[in-house]
């Protein structure tokens, strides 16, 4: 069975498209091919190479129906009316067996109106890391796009250095953004603004579509806190949240030059092109909701938008309340009482950032402390904290629960570079091997391998384009 295409987009908002066919740079190989998904999405086992021959047009894909999307966004918080794909197409949208909706996306694939000039292509080092962050992240269960299909192309990208180019087949519930509300807006397409909202929500919130705007928008406001939340309680720096890479979903989207902590440094900027640190780590919250800021007046182009305000006025108390059950989940600390759960959290967040200790392998060094009495660094610059805590879980933390949700292997910035390297000289095996071990990050046997290991010295931010 092929997949079951229903390409309704490009029929309904034929105002906000542009149709063209996918235009790869020369002949494309398979790198990474994510099998489990293809069938989730209703597919027949499939080789790598037949589906590679369909996006280097060597085979038809029937039932495709390629376009580049337009829209508008606020970038470093100025707004650009001239967004949009440009150099990824929309290639159709898949219905599932179980009754799913999931756009199928091409980064990579050529050249489109709305790129202002750019190549239209991505780099296989971009491309990699988008694909090991979202496998990464779908394991850890923070609401993310997917990876489909990695390819690598015949063509060398001028970038800061000439790279290897790529195409990445991109699975999510929607490519409608923030910023496509903001293209009505600016365009003055109410009707069209209305029907796309409407269309968002039939089909990923149906239990939604006889709600009123604000109780959807709410729904819009959760998920954003949620996914912020996590991103916070995991120590990930998205890097560029700008309006145009907000899903509306709230699904973390378009990675570009993301981090995630090895040392806990809350106020490193990451991105180096964001020289402000609009973007840093302890912003991101904040970010989220001057964004839902945007979202509501854009939306007041097709709807009475006056009670969005009470709506976002949640936002803030909704991520503190994810943030914190995450925290003390990751912690242990499920039978401590709030207020002590709340002071424990943020000396553990104190202590780790006074000794600059690795963000995410602390809560790993810590379980190891408890049931083995494993010592480390936290051991031995922790030791007060570590009074306080065993004195408030009566020296039985909720190890189980910390099994489920603490991470033996992250994304980290040495690690990437590094399978990315070897990548571009034709070797995948670290890179299926790192992703091998994301897609089970969990696992304790892992933490005495190489994709557990922190940096041997803290390394420059990454500061190339995407
Ligand atoms: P991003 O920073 O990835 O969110 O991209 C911002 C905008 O620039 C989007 O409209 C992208 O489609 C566009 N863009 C980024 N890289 C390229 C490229 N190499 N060629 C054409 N357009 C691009
Ligand atoms: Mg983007
Ligand atoms: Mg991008």
């Amino acid at each position: 069975m092929s997949l079951h295409f229903v390409n309704e987009y490009a029929e309904t908002f034929s105002d906000l498209v542009s149709e063209q066919d996918i235009a790869a740079d020369g002949q494309s190989t398979p790198r990474l091919f994510n099998q489990a998904l293809w069938q989730q999405l209703g597919g027949e086992p499939i080789r790598a190479e037949t589906l590679t021959a369909r996006l280097d047009g060597e085979q038809q894909w029937p039932g495709i129906r390629p376009l580049a999307q337009k829209y508008a966004g606020h970038q470093f918080g100025h707004f650009n009316p001239y967004l949009g794909d440009g150099r990824g197409l929309l290639l159709g949208e898949v219905k599932t067996p179980t009754g799913e909706f999931y756009d199928l996306h091409l980064k990579g694939a050529g050249p489109t109106p709305y790129g202002r000039g750019g190549d239209g292509r991505a780099v296989l080092r971009s491309s990699i890391r988008e694909y090991l962050a979202s496998e990464a992240f779908a394991a850890l269960g923070i609401p993310t796009t997917r990876a489909l299909l990695l390819t690598s192309t015949e063509g060398q990208i001028q970038r800061e250095r000439i790279e290897p180019g790529a195409m990445l087949l991109r699975v999510a519930k929607t490519h409608v953004r923030f910023g496509h509300f903001e293209h009505c807006y600016y365009r003055r397409l109410p009707q069209q603004q209305r029907q796309l909202w409407d269309y968002v929500i039939a089909r990923q919130w149906p239990e939604l579509n006889d709600a009123t705007p604000t109780a959807q928008f709410r729904r819009v406001t959760e998920r954003t806190a949620l996914m912020i939340a996590l991103w916070q309680a995991y120590g990930f720096i998205h890097g560029v949240m700008n309006t145009d890479n907000m899903s509306l979903l709230g699904e973390t989207f378009d990675y570009g030059p993301y981090a995630m902590f090895d040392s806990y440094q809350p106020e490193k900027i990451f991105n180096h092109t964001d020289q402000g640190g609009r973007y840093s780590f302890t912003r991101q919250p904040g970010i989220g909701r001057w964004n839902l800021q945007r979202l509501q007046v854009a939306l007041s182009a097709s709807m009475d938008v006056t009670e969005f305000t009470s709506v976002i006025d949640e936002y803030e108390p909704l991520i503190q309340t994810f943030y914190f059950q995450q925290m003390r989940q990751r912690l242990g600390l499920t039978q401590v009482e709030p207020g002590l759960a709340r002071e424990l959290i943020a000396g553990w967040l104190q202590l780790l950032e006074a000794h600059q200790l690795d963000y995410n392998r602390s809560f790993i060094e810590l379980e190891r402390y408890v049931t083995e009495s494993a010592a480390s660094e936290l051991s031995v610059v922790g030791e007060a904290w570590l009074r306080q805590y065993l004195d408030a879980v009566n020296e039985a933390p909720d190890i189980a629960a910390m099994q489920q949700v603490n991470p033996v292997v992250t994304l980290r910035t040495h690690l990437l570079s590094e399978v990315i390297s070897a990548a571009e000289q034709g070797d995948d095996a670290p890179l299926t091997s790192y992703l091998e071990a994301l897609e089970r990050p969990f696992q304790r046997c892992l933490w005495g391998s190489h994709w557990a290991q922190p940096p041997a010295e803290e390394i420059a931010p990454g500061s190339l384009s995407c």
